[in-house]
């Protein structure tokens, strides 16, 4: 046993050295002063808060595109080297880049790099017993404006020669999201009370459920790190006969393979529920599309949960 613990220390600890050892072999090729100011987000999510606030003003460059899963992310060569090359770097936070927070803390030691949960009240926060804190913040609109203002202020103080027009775009940025948080909460109570259940993959919905007054019942945790079970399925599929819940949802960035076990669970009962479709969770839809947006996510969502549940 004690073998195998040291083992496993000295593999995680090979590979940290390995990374560490990748980031002083890519220094940032040619950087010269000239060199646009990049701003460096781990998810798309953050990537479009930032290019709301920049708007032309920057590069922004976000790491996790559409589809990707950022709990299993694996870092590449070419993402190291980004790293090192980003004048400033925004994450979540709260393990959701799980494999890749290490790497993050190390780069933080000599450029600006924030973790963009730190800007929250600890009260806001969902906890998931022992697993931890649910990291899923953007699902709360009122949530997401924090971000978007504490990011905003980091940015105003890195570039004062463009304070002024950062904050601008930010009250008009901030604008939008009231009134999607106003427009999501009125779809959300459109769908009767009983039939407001929000079965998906993962539990990545908790935030949003919270928000807009929507149960929300995942596959597997907060994380897709662990696979789920027969156990978690024939949960699953015991509340969707019990609740005669008409509808559950795919998500994007996660294997359908689970779900599908619930559905044929629940054929196996004679129990007839249709897949909603397919939800946007910790992933941006593709670049130039409505879902490719923070806010054109959230409506997505919300449409394709709204049209299954009522
Ligand atoms: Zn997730």
């Amino acid at each position: 046993m004690l073998a195998i613990f040291f083992k496993c220390l000295l593999s995680n600890k090979y590979k940290i050295f390995c990374l560490f050892f990748c980031l002083s072999l890519f220094a940032c090729a040619g950087h010269t002063t000239d060199q646009p100011f990049t701003i460096l987000t781990t998810t798309g999510m953050l990537g479009d808060a930032v290019k709301n606030i920049v708007k032309e003003d920057a590069q922004v460059v976000s790491l996790m595109g559409p589809g990707i899963d950022p709990h299993t992310y694996q870092t590449t060569q070419k993402d190291v080297q980004q790293l090192r090359c980003a004048s400033m770097i925004f994450y979540n936070g709260l393990d959701l880049e799980g494999k890749m927070t290490n790497l993050l803390k190390e780069v933080a030691k000599d450029k600006a790099v924030y973790a963009v949960s730190d800007a929250l009240n600890k009260t806001a926060l969902l906890c998931d017993g022992p697993v931890g804190i649910d990291p899923h913040i953007w699902f709360d609109v009122n949530i997401w404006k924090q971000i978007v203002g504490f990011i905003s202020q980091k940015l105003q103080a890195a570039r004062p020669e463009s304070a002024a027009y950062y904050k601008s775009n930010t009250l008009a940025y901030m604008e939008e999201l009231t009134q999607l948080h106003q427009s999501v909460t009125a779809q959300i109570q459109s769908i009767p009370e009983k039939q407001r259940v929000l079965i998906t993959a993962h539990d990545a919905f908790g935030y949003f459920g919270k928000a807009y007054g929507i149960e929300v019942v995942g596959l597997q945790g907060i994380s897709t790190v662990s696979e789920c079970g027969l156990q978690d399925i024939k949960r699953i599929v015991d509340l969707i006969i019990n609740r005669n819940v008409k509808a559950v949802f795919f998500e994007t960035s996660v294997s359908d393979k689970s779900m599908r076990a619930v559905l044929e669970g629940c054929a196996r009962y004679g129990h007839k529920v249709t897949v909603g479709g397919y939800l946007y969770s910790d992933a941006l839809g593709a670049p130039d599309t409505l879902e490719g947006s923070y806010c054109g996510m959230i409506h997505t969502n919300t449409t394709t949960i709204v049209n299954a549940l009522r």
